[in-house]
This record gives C-alpha cells, sequence and structure tokens, in this order.
C-alpha cells in the first residue's frame, strides 16, 4: 500500500518550507541572480544524494486510479508538454520553440503570466493557438505571494478568472508550483498542473505520489460551477531542476522516467521554460542548450511512435474528468496540514464480516495519521475476532435477539448508548458497513455518514439513511440509500479488501480433525437473525445436508454464525455429527483458510460465497432471500451459482476434488485502494465544509501555511 511521500521524507519539512518561502520571496529581489542561482544549486546537490529512493522516480506512483480505463485509443502512455514563460526572454523565444516542436512532430501549452513583468500580445497567442498549441495562466504577478492568506487570493483568483477567460484559457499553473488545491476551486479552470508527482527540491515539496491525473472535487458550498477540476501533476522533472542546477549534460533522466512511466501506462506530462534554452545551443549561467529538450523528444518519437497519446493539457483534463472523476482520488488530504492532527472517523463494527473488512482500512487510515475510533458491538462473533486481530476497540452495546420488537428497540438503545461517547470524541464522519444505530446516533447529532454497502436491498428507514454511500461497481443508482451525487464505487467485492492478505495455512485442516485427501464441503447455514432470513431458506439448507450427507465421500465443515446456531444444531441433528461426517469449528475460525481448503462451498449468505468467489473456489448460493447486483455480476461470471431446489442440487452442485493451489489466483486489487481514497475525499470534503462554517481568524491564520 501506498504510503504519502511526506512521511517518508519527515515531519520536519512540512512546516519549515512554508516559512522558509516568505522569507526567502520577500528578500529575493534583493540577491543577485547568479548568487541565488549558486545557493539553490549548492542546497540541491546536497540534496539529491538523499531523495535517491523517490526522485526522479517515487515507487507507489504507479498505480492507476481506480477503475483506470486506459488512455484514448488503447495507447500505452500519455505524452504533455507544456512550458512556464518566466520572462520577456521566455517571450522572445516562444516561436522558435514553437517551430521547433511542430518540426518534430509536436504541440504543447504554453503559459504566460498575466501581470508579470512582460506584456503577453494577443498576437502571440493567437498564433500559439492557430498553429494547434494552448495556452494557460501562469499565476498572477509570479512574486510567491498568490497564496499568503485567503482572503488575498479570493482577490487574485478573481483576475485571473479575467484573464483566463479573455484568453480562452482552461488551464492554470502557479509560480514556484506553489499550490492550494482547495483554494484553486475559486478558479474557473478545467485543469491545474501546480503539483508533481514527486520532486523534492521545489519550495513547497508535498508530493502527490502519482504520474496520473486526478479528480479535485469541489465542496458543495462552493461557486465552482464545474463541480471540480482535474489536476495534473508534472512527472518528468522541470529543465531548470536537471540542466540549470544539477547541470546535467544529456536527457538521460527525461529518458529513463518516461520509460517507467510508458511501462506502466501513466501520464509524462513534461514542464520546460522557453526562457532557460539556449538555441545556439550553447551552456551559460542561466540557460542550457535546446538540442537537449531536442534529443529527448526524438527519443520519444524514435522509441514510442505509434504507443502514446500526445495530448494537450486540455484533452487531458477532459478525458479525465469523464473518466477518473467517478473515482475522484485524492491522493493526499489538502485541507488539513501535516502538522496539525488529522481528522477523527468513527468506524463502527456491527456484525461480524465487518471486522476483516475494516481491519485493513483501520490500518490504512491510522497509517495516514488520522485518529480513528472503532466502536464493537457485542454480538456474534464481533468482539471475540476484533480482539483476535487485535483491532483496538471501545464496546458498546449488545446484541438484543431475535424477536422483530425487541430487535427494533436494541436498536434505538444502542444509538443511544452511542451518543455520550460519540458527542465526547466529536468525529468528523461516522463510516460503517450498513450499522442502523450508527447512522441514528450520527443523524441526532449532525455527523455525516458513509454507508459502505454491497446489498441493494438491504433495509434503511429514513433516520437510518447515510449521508455518503459507497458500493461496488456492479449496483447501479437504482440500488442505492443516498442520492446518487453523493455515491462512490470501487472496483471488484468488497471481500476483496481482505482477501488479499490471506496466506493459505493448511494447520487449519488438522484443527477440524480432517485432512487434505478428503472431498471436503464447507456450508454455512442461512442467518437465522437477518433481514434477509426466510422460513424457505432453513428448509432447502437441511434439504441440502441430506444431500450431501447422502454422498459417502463429503465431509462436511458447517459454519454456523454464532454459537447459538451451533449449539441447537448439536442438539437438534444428532445424526450429522454421530460418525463425523460434520464437523463444527470450536470458537472463532479463520474462515478464509477453511474456504481455501475446501473443495466446494455452499452458503446461504452472501459473504462466505463472495469470499469463495474471491478465493477461486467453487462457490453455491442456498440463498433464499432477494439475489443482489453483485451477486448476480458473480453469477454472469460464473463465480457463483444458485441453487433453489434439491433438484438443483443433483442437477448442479459438482461434489468433485478441486486442485488447490500452493497459492491464491491472482485477484483484482482496487478495492481497498477505491475505497481508501474515497474516504479521504468524502473527509477533505467534510473538512472543507465544517472549517466554512466555523471559519474565524485563528483558524484562518492556520490555513494560510496549509499545502
Ligand atoms: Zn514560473
Amino acid at each position: 500500500m501506498r504510503r504519502p511521500l511526506s512521511r517518508r521524507c519527515g515531519r520536519s519539512i512540512q512546516f519549515f518550507p512554508m516559512f522558509r518561502n516568505r522569507v526567502y520571496y520577500r528578500i529575493k529581489p534583493a540577491i543577485p541572480r547568479p548568487l541565488r542561482l549558486s545557493i539553490r544549486r549548492w542546497l540541491a546537490l546536497r540534496k539529491r544524494s538523499r531523495v535517491q529512493d523517490i526522485w526522479p522516480i517515487a515507487p507507489g506512483s504507479q498505480q492507476p486510479p481506480p477503475n483506470w480505463p486506459g488512455w484514448p485509443g488503447g495507447k500505452k502512455f500519455a505524452l504533455v508538454l507544456t512550458h512556464d514563460v518566466e520572462s520577456q526572454w521566455g517571450v522572445d523565444k516562444c516561436r522558435q520553440l514553437m517551430r521547433l516542436e511542430k518540426g518534430l512532430g509536436f504541440q504543447s501549452s504554453f503559459n504566460f503570466i498575466p501581470m508579470g513583468g512582460y506584456e503577453t500580445s494577443e498576437q502571440l497567442r493567437n498564433e500559439l493557438t492557430r498553429n494547434g498549441f494552448e495556452v494557460g495562466v501562469h499565476d498572477l504577478r509570479h512574486d510567491g505571494k498568490l497564496y499568503h492568506t485567503r482572503g488575498e487570493f479570493s482577490k487574485n483568483a478573481a483576475l485571473i478568472n479575467e484573464f483566463l477567460r479573455d484568453w480562452g484559457a482552461v488551464g492554470f499553473r502557479s509560480g514556484f508550483m506553489l499550490h492550494n488545491l482547495n483554494w484553486l476551486h475559486d478558479l474557473n479552470i478545467e485543469y491545474d498542473a501546480s503539483t508533481f508527482d514527486t520532486d523534492p527540491f521545489e519550495p513547497q515539496p508535498d508530493h502527490r505520489n502519482t504520474i496520473f491525473p486526478f479528480w479535485m472535487t469541489a465542496p458543495a458550498d462552493s461557486k465552482n460551477a464545474r463541480g471540480g477540476y482535474v489536476e495534473l501533476p508534472y512527472t518528468l522533472a522541470q529543465d531548470s531542476t536537471l540542466y540549470l542546477l544539477f547541470r546535467e549534460k544529456t536527457p538521460e533522466v527525461w529518458m529513463r522516467k518516461l520509460d517507467w512511466v510508458a511501462q506502466h501506462g501513466g501520464m509524462a506530462l513534461v514542464n520546460t521554460h522557453p526562457d532557460y534554452m539556449d538555441f545556439q545551443n550553447e551552456w551559460s549561467l542561466g540557460e542550457y542548450p535546446v538540442k537537449l529538450y531536442q534529443e529527448f523528444l526524438e527519443y520519444v518519437r524514435a522509441k514510442y511512435d505509434g504507443q502514446f497519446w500526445h495530448a494537450s493539457p486540455r484533452e487531458v483534463a477532459s478525458f479525465a474528468r469523464a473518466h477518473v472523476c467517478n473515482v475522484k482520488p485524492v491522493k493526499s488530504v489538502p485541507t488539513t496540514n501535516s502538522d496539525s492532527p488529522k481528522p477523527k472517523v468513527w468506524i463502527d463494527l456491527d456484525n461480524t464480516p465487518h471486522v476483516p473488512f475494516f481491519e485493513p482500512i483501520i490500518q490504512e487510515f491510522r497509517a495516514r495519521g488520522y485518529d480513528v475510533l472503532c466502536t464493537a458491538r457485542d454480538a456474534f462473533q464481533v468482539c471475540d475476532l476484533a480482539r483476535q486481530r487485535g483491532v483496538e476497540f471501545i464496546q458498546v452495546g449488545k446484541h438484543s435477539g431475535k424477536n422483530r420488537f425487541r430487535k427494533a428497540a436494541g436498536l434505538f438503545y444502542r444509538a443511544a448508548q452511542l451518543l455520550p461517547l460519540v458527542m465526547r470524541e466529536k468525529p468528523l464522519l461516522a463510516i460503517s458497513h450498513g450499522s442502523r444505530a450508527q447512522f441514528i446516533a450520527a443523524n441526532i447529532l449532525n455527523i455525516p455518514s458513509v454507508l459502505i454497502e454491497d446489498y441493494e436491498h438491504a433495509d434503511y428507514p429514513p433516520t437510518m439513511r447515510p449521508k455518503w454511500e459507497i458500493v461496488p461497481d456492479a449496483i447501479d443508482d437504482e440500488g442505492l440509500f443516498c442520492p446518487p451525487e453523493r455515491a462512490r464505487r470501487y472496483p471488484g467485492l468488497k471481500e476483496h479488501v481482505y482477501v488479499r492478505n490471506f496466506r493459505p495455512d493448511a494447520s487449519v485442516l488438522a484443527q477440524l480433525g480432517l485432512n487434505d485427501q478428503q472431498l471436503i464441503v464447507t456450508v454455512r447455514p442461512p442467518a437465522t437473525e437477518a433481514h434477509y432470513h426466510n422460513e424457505r431458506g432453513e428448509s432447502l439448507f437441511f434439504e441440502l445436508m441430506a444431500f450431501l450427507l447422502n454422498d459417502p465421500r463429503a465431509s462436511i465443515v458447517l459454519m454456523p454464525r454464532n454459537a447459538k446456531q451451533a449449539q441447537w444444531m448439536r442438539q437438534n441433528k444428532p445424526g450429522w455429527f454421530s460418525n463425523s461426517r460434520v464437523v463444527i469449528p470450536n470458537g472463532p475460525m479463520d474462515g478464509l483458510n477453511v474456504v481455501f481448503h475446501s473443495d466446494l462451498v455452499v452458503s446461504g449468505g452472501g459473504t462466505m460465497n463472495r469470499e469463495a468467489a474471491a478465493l477461486g473456489v467453487p462457490a453455491y448460493s442456498i440463498l433464499a432471500g432477494q439475489v443482489g447486483a453483485v451477486d448476480r455480476a458473480l453469477e454472469k461470471s460464473g463465480q457463483l451459482t444458485f441453487v433453489t431446489s434439491p433438484k438443483d442440487f443433483m442437477q448442479k452442485i459438482r461434489l468433485v476434488r478441486r486442485s488447490r493451489p500452493l497459492a491464491v489466483p491472482g485477484y483484482p486489487t482496487g478495492a481497498l485502494e477505491g475505497i481508501v481514497a474515497h474516504i479521504e475525499e468524502i473527509i477533505s470534503v467534510e473538512y472543507a465544509r465544517k472549517s466554512s462554517r466555523k471559519a474565524v481568524p485563528v483558524a484562518q491564520s492556520r490555513r494560510v501555511t496549509a499545502a
């Protein structure tokens, strides 16, 4: 799993640069440029040796966003060329650069400073766009003060918007790559390009750690009519870093990084400056031979001709808007400062399957520095399993029984029990896989809630509705419990979230008194207390047991849902257990290992079937309730078979031994990444909303330093 790069670089760099930057940009005009360059060069060279493991390539940044469709036309990678024009020197070289690129069959985007030290003529802009090049806005005054205070930024944004409109531009990049991605919603842009995958040499070195475009959602109360913008991090080092600071004599660093980006299907986004290019191909203090850039372009053409999507940033933004907009990965939480505590999230474990599901999610959020409040209901095996897996939790409430009235009363009683704890802890967000008690409590306390649900026929009465919902992509808008614009989707199954960490352990068979020569059928009885319970399901279960016991080869591992169900079976069906044909595990069992070492699984619930499907074990469902979209999708792909009558058992269930692989077959990843990215996005939206509600001077002065 990816770690934010800032953690690897140490925390101290996070606060210091902002302070240092402010001082630097204040005294900068007084320092002669050669001296400035020498100081920067000296600092950068010292740093270069320390950051080798994250620059120019940051491991982990190659992970595509969830549901990434690949580039248009099936191209291997995307190539985007951009230039920032810093001075009149640069303006004077724009046409030469344009001709050079055109001659090699490339086009690029030029970003101009609207109120800087030069005039951007309409004639030049028109000439560029006529030739198929793009024009964007580069900062406002390029003085390093754009983000000094929120108020100043708003005023600047209004001016920038005028230039965007006048120039017909949709893209923006800040001077010195300073950025506050939340404030940028003030701009009328399709994309911003002020960030980078990795660049420890920038004054605000908070890496986005991705070589893909990503989406920034505007907070609901923002005036942004587009709903957000696409962020395009540059992924190849800036020319100034390579040639002015490091005096690299070849474009080798670019070529090596390009190969890596191409290999991983990412976006190669280059940011160069005509100001620093010497068209006589000479070296000087502030210039490098343009042939270094030219050689790079020739390399791309020669090695990858026909294999890459050469697009303008505007085109990439429009493609990304259409394809990553639904996924909205936010690589770091831009609303919070790394030197201020991150928001607290509250996760409630209400049922046994929630424990393995939330375990990696809780781990991930704690690793990212969030405070996680975890509550658990003393029901089924929730608390036992949580303790066994080392999940820290606070136990609140218990199981209230099967009776309908008691169940409903128990639900509200548990919600009431949660209230004092939650009022004290003040989480920003409540998250669960369908804990109704949590939603009641969250709604009473006006805490935004997130339902992670994979069954659209579950029942959430109005008082128990979540604000947000995260579902597998098999579920369409009709199956949502919140408005579609607040729903997010992840690829695959919720079981993929934890099956990925599964390691087969054959000792589970010995624990059950079985061996790997037997035909092992694992059976999960239908839930007798869940919302999808019905009588038909139970009788089908008994018929199934009769069918299985009829085959003398079959050994049956019965996995009841709780001790009560196990006890009932032992008492009422002694015949099953008399000759050890049927075994029930003692206490909580590593269910995944039982499933993996089975030849087939027949389940009256959803989770175990999907676990089997995720592990590549033949799965049969005797679930008698309404079939959900996720299970239908599994049935369609042949990973799950529904058996609804004894006749079906005979015809469909194949009682054969399967050859067990030593390891789990490769399963799609992206479920955990998708869910975590969605939650982080929701946190940033809710955090921004909460901060704007109580905007006070103190909070604002904090926000100034926020990245
Ligand atoms: Zn600049």
